[in-house]
């Protein structure tokens, strides 16, 4: 591999200046390599601007993946330490209940799985919720709507992506990175196995030892160009925005088909499954309605929303690889073609990009083993997806017909 046999820092070419290319472009400078980052429009525009940005721990399976979740928390927070300026993590606890019993079922599994982890997590009775969490509407105490099972984890919180993706920049950029906006990457000359050549949108013709593919939802059309292939889905989402109320919400809401956070400056982010179901049927100019009637749902849950509005709805497409885990590393067809890519990567983004820099300045991490590019075979099935977050991500989204599942390979 290209990483073992370097006795030199690479010159390394990041294309996508989201999370995960931020992180990564960091990392590689903190290493030591030369880095150009390569951005088709702006910093955090892309799906890092338009995402619900939690610490999803609590749901990522297997233990490879749960354990490189556990990292990335960490990772943040080390990050966050270094930086006065930027506030980016913003620790927060999480309420979580479900309706149906399937899924309180699963519920009861999952809070058997983090006890046998060791991960903070606990059931609270009705008056306990009410305490945690003044903004909510419990049904009244004793009523069959009432939950009883309501899931509390102490830990965990919500991320702000841009600051995020300024900060690290930032940083890049004093390690001698230079970053380079609304120039997207349109070809590859590929010699031998080998890219040896990158053109923009601008004309640039861009030489690197190696070129890592940051592009989250486009990342496979960036492996197409040099002729790979990489197999992600896109998965559409929106999050909406309210204006700025005194709701009083402390708490991560993940309730039945709706998910509630504080935003920035005493706002609410709202998100459900049901709205991204209707997205594919909905035209740009009626996903203000979506959004409003986001707005509505949430204010039966949290009443104070009643005197918000909606400010801002952002749709963005999750990259999403087949069995919902990371891709990174190497794939078969080219040498130095270096892929990063991940659904919740808000979260993941930190630990890849420090595991990804090691390992292209010489130091393979076998942590990323059960991640490789080349565990999937060229033409087999579809895998399943063996992400949890995964899983019940596209079981509540394709539980209708309005699906946006766009299969990019
Ligand atoms: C509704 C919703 C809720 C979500 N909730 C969470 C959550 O709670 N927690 C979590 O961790 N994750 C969550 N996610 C997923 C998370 O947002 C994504 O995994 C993450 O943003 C992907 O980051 P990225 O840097 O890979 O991609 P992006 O942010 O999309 O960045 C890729 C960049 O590459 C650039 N690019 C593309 N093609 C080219 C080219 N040819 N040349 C140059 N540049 C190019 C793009 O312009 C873009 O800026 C959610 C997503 C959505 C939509």
């Amino acid at each position: 591999m290209l990483g073992s046999s370097l006795n030199y820092m690479p010159y390394a070419i990041v294309i996508g200046a989201g999370v995960v290319g931020a992180a990564t472009a960091h990392a590689l400078t903190v290493a030591g390599a030369q880095v150009v980052v390569l951005e088709g429009g702006q910093v955090a525009a892309g799906c890092s601007a338009a995402t619900f940005a939690v610490d999803i721990t609590r749901v990522k399976t297997p233990p490879a993946l749960f354990d490189l979740a556990l990292a990335s928390v960490a990772e943040h927070a080390r990050l966050q330490r270094a930086d006065a300026d930027q506030a980016w993590v913003h620790p927060t606890a999480t309420l979580e209940w479900e309706e149906t019993q399937a899924d309180r079922q699963r519920l009861r599994e999952r809070i058997r799985r983090l006890h046998r982890c060791g991960y903070p997590a606990e059931w609270l009775a009705p008056q306990r919720v009410r305490a945690v969490e003044p903004a909510l509407a419990m049904p009244p105490q004793g009523s069959d709507e009432e939950p009883t099972e309501v899931a509390f984890y102490p830990e965990g919180g919500w991320y702000d992506p841009p600051a995020f993706v300024r900060a690290l920049l930032r940083r890049a950029k004093r390690q001698g990175a230079s970053v380079h906006v609304n120039d997207s990457v349109i070809g590859m000359t590929v010699d031998d196995g080998r890219i040896t050549e990158v053109c923009t949108a601008s004309g640039q013709r861009l030489t690197a030892d190696v070129v890592v593919n940051c592009a989250g939802p486009q990342a496979a059309g960036i492996a197409a160009l040099a002729g790979a292939e990489l197999s992600v889905r896109q998965i559409a989402g929106m999050v909406a925005i309210t204006t700025p109320v005194h709701t009083g919400l402390q708490t991560i809401l993940a309730a039945p088909d709706l998910n509630a956070r504080p935003h920035l400056g005493g706002r609410v982010m709202l998100h459900s499954w049901l709205i991204d179901r209707e997205l594919e049927d909905t035209p740009a100019s009626r996903r203000r309605a979506l959004a409003e009637e986001l707005l509505r749902r949430a204010g039966t849950l949290i009443p104070m929303l009643s005197q918000a509005t909606v400010e801002a709805s952002r749709v963005g497409l999750r990259p999403v690889p087949p069995d919902g885990l990371p891709i990174v590393g190497f794939p078969s067809e080219v040498a130095n073609l270096y892929t990063v890519v991940s659904h919740s990567a808000i979260h993941l983004a930190p630990i890849l990009g420090v595991l990804a820099a090691r390992e292209l300045t010489g130091d393979r991490q076998h942590r990323l083993d059960p991640f490789r590019p080349t565990r999937f075979r060229p033409g087999a099935d579809r895998p399943q997806a063996v992400d949890e977050s995964t899983r019940t991500m596209l079981a509540r989204i394709e539980a209708s017909n309005g699906c946006e599942t766009a299969d990019v390979r």
